[in-house]
């Protein structure tokens, strides 16, 4: 079975076909059926609605199943921001690194490091409708950045099930728990089913 991943966050490409990689499933990147730079605007007021945007942006181009993920991280010292704005907040704070050290401040602060991330896949040209399939991780945010691997937020959070930083572990321990990888086991067991 072939899927077009409607995607040009390389991080979250490489984690997806890591993911896969055990499955009789070849994942496509989008730019080998497209054949123009696509600039795709995310205007959904959810998860849901920017990877249905996503998946449709690229339905223009093949009646291939097409999925795409749209995720993020919830920090509740933060009223469960950034949420669906995570890589626009990032970009106004001028990196990843001060805007982790922004939530960090905020977050001892208010003595509250409970946040979440979560992640939303839409499965488009297989069934009628759009398929959806969630995961999610709840942690727990750090007093310090532990770079190391991974991409993102992944050096301050710490899932609940885990001892260290997303960021610490080799992507075959955050294959298994992150919210990316939740969300895809639902996937992969629907298609199975199927
Ligand atoms: P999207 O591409 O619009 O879905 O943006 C997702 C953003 O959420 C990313 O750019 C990161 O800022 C954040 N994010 C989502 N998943 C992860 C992850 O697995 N690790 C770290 N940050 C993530």
């Amino acid at each position: 079975m072939k899927i077009v991943l409607a995607s040009s966050n390389k991080n979250k490409v490489r984690e997806i076909k890591e993911i896969f990689s055990p499955f009789n499933i070849e994942i496509i990147g989008m730019d080998e059926v497209v054949p123009e730079p696509l600039d795709i605007e995310e205007t959904g007021k959810s998860y849901y609605e920017n990877a249905l945007i996503k998946v449709k942006a690229v339905s223009k181009y093949t009646s291939l199943p097409i999925m795409s993920d749209d995720s993020g991280l919830e920090v509740k010292a933060l009223d469960n921001m950034p949420g669906i704005y995570s890589a626009r907040y990032a970009e106004k704070e001028g990196g990843y690194i001060p805007a982790m050290k922004k939530i960090i401040d905020i977050c001892k602060e208010k003595g509250e490091f409970d946040a979440k991330f979560i992640c939303c896949i839409v499965l488009l040209n297989l069934e009628k409708e759009p398929l959806k399939f969630e995961g999610i991780v709840p942690g727990k945010i750090t007093t310090t950045i532990h770079e190391g691997n991974g991409f993102g937020y992944d050096p301050f959070f710490i899932p609940n099930e885990l001892e260290k930083t997303f960021a610490e572990y080799p992507s075959e321990i955050k294959n298994q728990y992150s919210h990316r990888a939740r969300a895809l086991q639902a996937m992969i067991k629907y298609l199975k089913e199927r």
